[in-house]
Order: structure tokens, then sequence, then C-alpha cells
């Protein structure tokens, strides 16, 4: 299955949720913190042949976030953000915030109950999991 996460305040949020710790490479590239449990949440997933897409409705180029996951030893296999995604869309008659299907994502993980209407819209499946979550990552396993 194709499984993509959303960035902001699902898996990196500097006051939310616990973080998981970083070396001093990453102290020093200023790496951005994940949400703890991400690297073995990530690792599981890939264990059991799925496959990892990244869905941002940010401006950060693919290169850094690709970099920012490979630093904690995780890769990701697509990454979609905000220039991407817009350009996808450009020649067709959606207008969402993201829209899983068009990179035949089966399954989308996000905070936004915004995107889980827009989910129940047009028929793509989406998980939110909460800020307050601690054992968000049993929730994700659970649901796939
Ligand atoms: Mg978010």
């Amino acid at each position: 299955m194709i499984i993509s996460f959303d960035l902001d305040d699902t898996l990196i949020s500097n006051n939310k949720f616990d973080l998981e710790k970083i070396n001093l490479f990453q102290k020093i590239f200023r790496i951005e913190k994940l949400r703890k449990d991400t690297i073995v949440l990530f690792k599981e997933l890939k264990r059991r042949n799925h496959k990892i897409f990244i869905y941002t409705t940010s401006y950060r180029s693919v290169s850094k976030i690709k970099w920012m996951f490979y630093s904690y030893g995780i890769s990701v296999d697509y990454i979609i953000n905000q220039q991407k995604h817009q350009r996808s869309l450009l020649d067709k008659n959606i207008y969402c915030s993201k829209f899983p299907p068009l990179f035949n994502i089966d399954f989308h993980i996000d905070d936004s109950k915004g995107v889980q209407i827009e989910g129940e819209k047009y028929g793509f499946k989406v998980l939110v999991i909460s800020e307050t979550d601690k054992n968000w990552t049993q929730t994700i396993l659970k649901s796939i």
C-alpha cells in the first residue's frame, strides 16, 4: 500500500508533541525534529512492504525534506510539496488542499479535519491523528 504523511503538526512541530532525539550532525545542520516514534513507525511500515510518501502543503524543497529523513536513517519513497501539488492539479477540475488519488496514494495521514472532509467529498481515505495521541503509531498501524 502507498501511505502518505502530512508534515506540519503531524510529523513536525516544535511544541505539540514529544520529539525524536537528534545527533550533533543534525544539530549543526539545523535539521527539523521529527515526532517521537516516527523512525520506528517508518521502519515497521517498510518491513510490511508499504511505500511511504510525504504530502505537505508547505513550500519546503523536495531535497530538503528528503535529506531531513535521510539524516534519521529513514528513506521516503516520494515527496509532494505545495509546488508539485499545484502543478499536478493545474489541468484538473479539482479544488482541494490535498488530492492523494492523483499520486496513487491509498491512505493519507494528517492532523487536519479539513483534509478528512475533502476525503469524504472526493472519496479518498484519510486518517486524522491528534497531536495529543501518545500512541499515534499504534493508531496508524491498527487502521491500515
Ligand atoms: Mg498539518
